[in-house]
């Protein structure tokens, strides 16, 4: 299996990249966000408690998040690997998807970062709030809390996985393309 993660802020272009990934590499995307809205917008019990926290732009409780995770990774047999996107955001994340992937016998072969300005993660996501029409990219203020969790929670993963050997990353405002070429090299080269 092929498993990658592709870490960033919000904005930083995670979802976009990480379909097409997926489409090159014949992987699986797992976005805790997507999962979570959809959950949200079925109104089921998960749903309805997902959205106090993410109309706030705070973290969902890691339970939470690792019971969706450990769903998908335990109902998808025979896949050729995940892209993660969006998970895992905290150390206790991490840990528990290394737990999971081990029992399995598998692992995280590559942790992407792509690296972006904080000047520039706010003009995508104002953005992307007039295409999409996200809740959470229309108000200032959530914006500013999601990009403060990302620095506060999710930061220190990068160090997690750097110790591991496992982090790479893409640095700058690049294009959609120059972007996706950067990472294919990455991806290419570690299926050498
Ligand atoms: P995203 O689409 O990845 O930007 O996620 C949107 C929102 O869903 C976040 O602001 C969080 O409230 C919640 N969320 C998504 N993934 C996670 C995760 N791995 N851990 C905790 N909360 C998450």
């Amino acid at each position: 299996m092929l498993n990658l993660i592709l870490f960033g802020a919000p904005g930083a272009g995670k979802g976009t990249q990480a379909v097409r990934l997926r489409d090159r590499y014949g992987l699986k995307h797992l976005s805790t966000g997507e999962m979570l809205r959809n959950a949200m917008a079925a109104g089921t019990p998960l749903g309805l408690e997902a959205k106090k926290y993410m109309e706030t732009g705070g973290l969902v409780p890691d339970e939470m998040v690792i019971g969706i995770i450990a769903d998908v990774l335990h109902q998808c047999t025979g896949c050729k690997g995940f892209i993660f996107d969006g998970f895992p955001r905290t150390v206790a994340q991490a840990e528990r998807l290394d737990a999971l992937l081990k029992a399995e016998h598998e692992q995280v072969d590559a942790v992407l970062m792509l690296d972006v300005p904080k000047d520039e993660l706010i003009r995508r996501l104002k953005n992307r709030a007039n295409i999409e029409g996200r809740a959470d990219d229309q108000n200032e203020s959530i914006v500013a809390n999601r990009i403060s969790v990302y620095e506060t929670s999710t930061l220190p993963l990068a160090r997690y996985y750097m110790r591991r050997g496992k982090f790479q990353r893409i640095k700058g405002a690049l294009s959609v393309e120059e972007t996706y070429e950067q990472l294919t090299k990455r991806v290419d080269a570690l299926l050498g």
